[in-house]
């Protein structure tokens, strides 16, 4: 079947890095996942993406610092105090020295992001950053997800060696949370500031979400000098009231990736990693999670296999080490560091 003419036009100049509306993105995001149109944007986002990092991918490692019951009691949260059955949990400072030593033991996970919740004391997490600092291979890009902060927090974490964030104008801000949608972009702007390298999350989408929603939040976002979005889908949780709701098709978070994807490929952030990929997250990043001991079930063995096998199955040739060099992701890589 033949494409949408308008819809191809709009698509050819996502991939020429031309400036796309936010209703020429609602109009992208009007057909069908597995349309030929979702199809051609995915192809051409994945194309921009692997053309901007040369075929190099990198792994984010995120760990869970200090967390528990939270009373923000966000309305999709696994640690909101009104549904959580976690604990209150504080890495152990020699038990996360161990950690960080395993998961660096080949050197090669470029980014350590540490996550709190959302009633975080600073002064602790400026302690964790240390450890990673003092446990990590020089070179690590040391980042924060946490509450929201005034510009001279965000300097204090600055200075105590983080050198990214990430934060989140979640969908749903200020109705599924206490938060105002500002406030969350006010953190956003200190953290910016402070000179942090910022990721801006659109989540948490589920599939109630329109076109509209997602590019409102998304456009928001964009030109704020971040460095890169995440756009996160919804996960569920047993007694919120999104449970019921599902989860977003991974086929629809694809084509929604693709078209914020090309929507922004004319966007150059303040600061470049090397090879960083697109401003929306794509494929090249392998994000994974450890060291969640207040949540039961979370994984205990170390993910940095699981993130070097997911890079080599999707086809990057070369894998960012943490200090910026890069190695061939080959069989004979995935042997010498036990990933198969
Ligand atoms: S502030 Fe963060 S941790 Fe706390 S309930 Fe909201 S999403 Fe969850």
């Amino acid at each position: 079947m033949a494409l949408d003419r308008e819809a191809a036009g709009i698509l050819s100049r996502g991939w020429y890095k031309e400036h796309l509306e936010p209703a020429e993105c609602e109009y992208l995001l009007s057909f069908r996942d597995r349309s030929s149109e979702a199809n051609l944007a995915v192809s051409l986002a994945d194309r921009l993406n692997r053309q901007a990092c040369t075929d190099t991918g990198r792994i984010c490692v995120r760990i869970a610092v200090a967390t528990g019951p939270c009373p923000a009691n966000c309305g999709f949260c696994r640690y909101a105090e009104s549904v959580t059955r976690c604990r209150f949990f504080d890495i152990d400072d020699a038990q996360f020295g161990r950690l960080i030593q395993e998961i660096e033991a080949f050197g090669d996970v470029r980014e350590i992001c540490l996550v709190t919740t959302g009633d975080a004391d600073l002064t602790n997490l400026c302690r964790y950053i240390g450890i990673v600092k003092d446990q990590a291979p020089k070179g690590t890009q040391i980042s924060v997800d946490t509450r929201d902060m005034d510009d001279g927090e965000a300097q204090t974490l600055r200075k105590a060696g983080a050198c990214g964030a990430y934060h989140a104008r979640r969908l749903g801000e200020g109705t599924d949370t206490q938060f105002k949608p500002e406030k969350r972009l006010n953190t956003i702007d200190s953290l910016v500031r402070a000179g942090l390298a910022v990721t801006a999350g659109v989540e948490p989408i589920g599939p109630e979400h329109t076109a509209a929603d997602i590019c409102g939040a998304f456009y928001e976002i964009l030109n704020r000098n971040c460095c890169h979005a995440a756009v996160v889908p919804r996960t569920p949780v047993v007694g919120t009231k999104f449970n019921s709701a599902g989860t977003v098709n991974p086929a629809r978070l694809a084509q929604i990736k693709a078209v914020l994807t090309l929507a922004s490929g004319w966007y150059i952030p303040r600061i470049r990693e090397p090879t960083p990929g697109c401003f929306v997250n794509g494929t090249s990043l392998a994000t994974v999670t450890c060291g969640d001991e207040g949540v039961a079930g979370a994984p205990k063995q170390n993910p940095v296999e699981t993130a070097r096998r997911r890079l080599f199955n999707a086809g990057y040739l070369h894998l960012m080490r943490a200090d910026s060099s890069a190695v061939d992701l080959d069989l004979g890589y995935l042997k010498r560091t036990d990933s198969v």
